[in-house]
């Protein structure tokens, strides 16, 4: 059996410890950084409110067991109960770092706001459909609202994080790491964003673009489509930016970005989340290489 993940809850001291560190350096900007501070603040900051208000759906050793080993993963939104004022808190606080950083095209975000005043962004409907993937519910709300499909999902994604987050935390201690070798999160079913090649083993593991989950996968194969013909995979790296690399397919043309524990200084522990913050830079060369994030 291979040894356990160590999964260690991240404070919001130690990621902001992190950004600031990050802000040293040229290939990302400032700004930026602390946008996504901001973003990350608004995950934390109704935790309280949060952890009082939800209810999770009660799920016995067994039933992650099996659910596991049948490949299902394990959140199950529709049951979980959370109250309307915690979503619309969150969704305020999002609004408000938007308009902070002034990301979205003009007249967006007051046609989000007065929208979901009017009953006609229901938050709930939102999360149900980022976690179930629904890409043809958020291309209908965008066409109804007329507000660009991006936001309407950067809105989900922003309202959702907290609360899987939560969850993540509750059951990722029962996910043994020999039974998942799937390309989605055990816990939401999400893709992953990020890679670590682990310092001690050398293992690949990923990291949920949602929840943060994280879970080993197989070394030689694209995490997206399943491909493992190696003359199709390959990574790029820059030669001042050792520990990372981009893992590309050339089947399916997607990336993910990967950092290589084992190129870190001695004792240095990354955080995933802001290490993709702060490697933006390899998103754009990625993408001007004709490579996509997403499908
Ligand atoms: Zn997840
Ligand atoms: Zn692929």
């Amino acid at each position: 059996m291979s040894p356990g993940l160590k999964r260690k809850a991240v404070s919001l001291a130690q990621i902001k410890k992190e950004i600031d560190h990050n802000k040293t350096k040229e290939s990302v900007s400032k700004d930026y950084l602390d946008f996504q501070l901001d973003l990350i603040r608004t995950q934390y900051k109704n935790r309280r409110k949060l952890t009082k208000s939800i209810v999770y759906p009660k799920l016995s050793a067994d039933t992650v067991k099996e659910r596991l080993k049948e490949g299902f993963y394990l959140v199950d939104f529709p049951r979980i109960k959370v109250s309307r004022k915690v979503l619309d808190d969150t969704f305020k606080d999002v609004c408000s770092v938007i308009e902070k950083y002034d990301t979205l095209e003009s007249g967006e975000l007051e046609r989000l706001k007065a929208k979901e005043a009017s009953g006609e962004l229901p938050l709930r409907d939102l999360i149900e459909n980022i976690i179930a993937k629904n890409k043809e519910y958020f291309e209908r709300l965008s066409g109804k609202l007329e507000i660009k499909k991006e936001a309407l999902v950067f809105i989900a994604e922003n309202l959702v994080r907290p609360l899987l987050i939560l969850e993540a935390q509750r059951l990722q201690g029962k996910i043994k790491d020999d039974i998942w070798l799937r390309n989605y999160c055990p816990i939401c079913g999400n893709e992953p964003r990020m890679v670590r090649l682990e310092r001690e083993t050398g293992r690949r593991i990923l990291e949920c673009s949602l929840c943060y989950t994280q879970w080993v996968f197989k070394i030689l194969e694209c995490p997206f489509c399943g491909n493992n013909d190696q003359k199709t995979l390959r990574f790029f790296f820059l030669e001042n930016d050792i520990p990372h690399r981009v893992d590309v397919c050339d089947k399916c043309k997607r990336y993910i970005k990967t950092l290589d524990e084992r190129k870190l200084e001695e004792g240095k522990e990354a955080i995933l989340r802001v290490e993709d913050i702060a490697t933006i830079h390899l998103d754009m060369l990625a993408e001007r290489e004709g490579y996509k994030v997403t499908q």
